[in-house]
């Protein structure tokens, strides 16, 4: 077909909810085969079932080698060699930092950076084959303007995100010469469920935020990522921000 994304193999972390269902979305809508990653599968199934064109989910919880093992077993049953890999999987809490809530900073580490690269660990060999086989390879991460800006109490939340950013940047001096795009999106305010695990105090802030600013939606999120995906393969966009245009 003349689908962008025709004959794409792709996993997609976090497609239970925002910004990663969107992704998962958009995707197989281009053409690519999706495999719908995060830990609850009654929302895998549903949205899989959705997209039909050979979508399905696969249980797995991002910050245990043992389920990413599994399930990287099930995606290269159904899927054969991926592709592309958008890694948007991740947890944001928030709390002043004398609190010290060291469960809910090493949850955030496990999630958001460890999670990322257990899966960056199972699928790059895949990436490199078909990068190196003259096919189009991609790796995707989701970010976060997070990484740039400081805000009480968000401190871990964004040095995952620093952290994420600036792997990405590094991967492509480990990827580039096997012909793997790395493209790292740093999204802003975006209407999803992220803060409904911030505590009342939390969620109010974020109220005003999305009051003030208006937040994105999910969908504009996934726009960006299958633009930059669908580019020719000489092409890398290697960072994109993308803001509400009121979120300064
Ligand atoms: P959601 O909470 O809606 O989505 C997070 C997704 O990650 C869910 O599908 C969740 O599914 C999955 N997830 C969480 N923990 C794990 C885990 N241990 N293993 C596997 N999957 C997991 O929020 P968003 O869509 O907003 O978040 C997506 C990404 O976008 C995140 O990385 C976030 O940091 C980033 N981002 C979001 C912004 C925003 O304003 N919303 C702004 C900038 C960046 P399940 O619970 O079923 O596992």
């Amino acid at each position: 077909t003349n689908l962008p994304l025709a004959g794409r193999n792709a996993v997609v972390t976090g497609a239970a909810s925002g910004i990663g269902a969107a992704i998962a979305e958009q995707l197989a809508a281009d053409g690519a085969t999706v495999a719908l990653v995060a830990r609850r599968t009654d929302r895998l199934d549903d949205l899989a079932g959705k997209l039909g064109a050979g979508a399905f989910g696969v249980g797995m919880d991002v910050t245990s080698q043992d389920s990413v093992d599994h399930g990287v077993g099930v995606i290269g049953d159904r899927l054969g060699r991926v592709d592309l890999l958008v890694n948007a999987a991740g947890v944001m809490l928030a709390a002043p930092v004398e609190q010290v809530r060291l469960n809910d900073w090493t949850r955030m580490i496990d999630t958001n950076l460890t999670g990322v690269l257990r899966l960056i660990g199972a699928f790059t060999p895949d990436l490199i084959a078909a990068g190196s086989e003259g096919k189009t390879a991609d790796l995707v991460n989701i970010s976060s303007i997070g990484a740039h800006l400081t805000f009480p109490g968000y401190g871990v939340y964004s040095a995952t995100k620093a952290a994420l950013t600036h792997l990405s940047a590094s991967l492509r001096a480990d990827l580039s010469p096997y012909d793997v795009r790395v493209t790292n999106i740093e999204p802003g305010l975006t209407a999803t469920e992220l803060g409904d695990q911030l505590d009342g105090a939390g969620q109010e802030l974020l109220a005003t935020m999305n009051e003030q600013i208006g937040p994105l939606e999910a969908r504009d999120i996934a726009d960006v990522v299958a633009f930059a995906v669908s580019r020719r393969r000489e092409v890398n966009l290697r960072q994109i921000i993308a803001l509400p245009t009121r979120q300064a």
